[in-house]
C-alpha cells in the first residue's frame, strides 16, 4: 500500500512527492509521458522567484532528482481510473492504469496538468509532424532556413518566436486579436527583429500541403481578406486544456474539464487531492504549480494522519 499516490510527475507532481517524502511519508509518481510536463519544452524560465534563469528541462530535472533522490518512485503509467475501495473498514483507493495494472494507495493527488489544445482544423492532424508542431524547442531545428509561422498571442507563442528567430529565415506570428496577452517583455524581445512578421487579428482556416505542410491560408477578422503564407512549419501555441475525463466520477469538473478545488487542493472526496494546471483556478503558473503541490502534498499526509 502506497502513501500518497500522485498522477503526473510535472511540476506539481513533483512538488508535492518533495513534501511527501520531507513529511516521512511514501509517495510514488504515476506517468504517462516524461516527467517535467509541459515546462520541459519552456526554453527559458525568468519568473521562477530565486532563479534568475533556467531552462524548464533543467529545472524539471532538479525536481525529479529532489523527488527521487528522497525516496520518492516515478513510474511510467498511465493512469485511468481511480476506484474508491475499503478492506476491513479500512479506506484506500485504486488507481487503474492503461496497461492494467492497479496501485492502492491510502490518498491520491491528481496532478495531470493540461495538453495543448488543438486548432480543430482540417489536416490539421495529418500534417502533426509533417509540418505542423505544439512543441518549437523539440522541433525548431528541423526547420533552420526555412519560413514558418507561429499561431498564438499567449507567453508561448511569443517565447517560441524568439526561440524560432534564431533558425529560422522568417517567422509569422499569427495571433487572432491585436493585443497579446503573453508579457510585454517577451514581446519587446521579439518585435523589431528582422525576419518576424506580425499577421493580427487573423484566424488560421486552412493547412495546404498533402506530404507536408506548404501554406497556411489565414483570415483577417477586420476585413474577411484571406491571404495564403507559405511556410514549411506551424508552430501551434494556443494555450492548454486539461485531460481529466478519467477522473469524472471522483472529481467534479467545470464546463471546461478543470476539476473544481480552491487553494486548498481538496476535492468533494476526502483522500482525493488535486494540484496544479488541472484544477480550477485563475493563475497556471509554473509557481502555482509547485506551490499546489505542496499544499496537496501536506493536506495528503495530514489526512493519512
Ligand atoms: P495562453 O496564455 O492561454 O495563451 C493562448 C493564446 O492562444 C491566447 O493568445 C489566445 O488568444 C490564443 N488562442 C486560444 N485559443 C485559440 C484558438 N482556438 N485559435 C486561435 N488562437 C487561440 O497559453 P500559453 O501561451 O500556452 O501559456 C499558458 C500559461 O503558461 C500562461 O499562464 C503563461 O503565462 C504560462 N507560460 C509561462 C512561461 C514563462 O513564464 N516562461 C512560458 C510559457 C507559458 P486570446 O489572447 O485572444 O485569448
Amino acid at each position: 500500500m502506497i502513501d500518497v499516490l500522485i498522477i503526473g510527475a510535472g511540476p506539481a507532481g513533483l512538488s508535492a512527492a518533495i513534501y511527501v517524502e520531507r513529511a516521512g511519508k511514501h509517495a510514488v509518481c504515476l506517468e504517462a509521458m516524461t516527467v517535467g510536463g509541459q515546462i520541459v519544452n519552456t526554453p527559458d524560465i525568468a519568473n521562477y522567484p530565486g532563479i534568475k534563469k533556467i531552462s524548464g528541462f533543467e529545472f524539471s530535472m532538479g525536481l525529479y532528482e529532489q523527488a527521487t533522490e528522497l525516496g520518492a518512485d516515478v513510474i511510467y503509467e498511465k493512469a485511468v481510473k481511480i476506484r474508491e475501495s475499503s478492506d476491513e473498514g479500512q479506506k484506500f483507493f485504486t488507481v487503474l492504469t492503461e496497461s492494467g495494472k492497479e496501485f492502492e494507495a491510502g490518498a491520491v493527488i491528481i496532478a495531470t496538468g493540461a495538453k495543448n489544445r488543438l486548432l480543430g482544423i482540417d489536416k490539421e492532424e495529418t500534417l502533426t509532424g509533417r509540418g505542423v508542431s505544439y512543441c518549437a524547442t523539440c522541433d525548431g531545428a528541423f526547420f533552420r532556413g526555412k519560413d514558418v509561422a507561429v499561431n498564438g498571442g499567449g507567453n508561448t507563442a511569443l517565447e517560441d518566436a524568439l526561440f524560432l528567430l534564431n533558425y529560422c529565415s522568417k517567422v509569422y506570428l499569427i495571433h487572432r486579436r491585436s493585443e497579446f496577452r503573453g508579457e510585454p517583455q517577451n514581446l519587446e524581445a521579439i518585435k523589431d527583429k528582422p525576419n518576424i512578421e506580425f499577421v493580427l487579428d487573423s484566424t488560421i482556416t486552412e493547412l495546404k500541403g498533402d506530404r507536408n505542410l506548404e501554406a497556411v491560408v489565414v483570415k483577417n477578422k477586420n476585413t474577411g481578406e484571406l491571404r495564403e503564407i507559405p511556410v514549411s512549419g506551424l508552430f501551434i501555441a494556443i494555450g492548454q486544456e486539461p485531460d481529466n475525463g478519467a477522473f469524472s466520477d471522483v472529481a467534479a469538473l467545470d464546463e471546461k474539464g478543470y476539476i473544481i478545488a480552491d487553494e486548498s487542493c481538496t476535492t468533494k472526496i476526502p483522500g482525493i487531492f488535486v494540484a496544479g494546471d488541472c484544477r480550477t483556478k485563475n493563475v497556471r503558473q509554473l509557481t502555482t504549480a509547485t506551490s499546489d503541490g505542496a499544499v496537496a502534498a501536506l493536506a495528503a499526509c495530514s489526512y493519512l494522519g
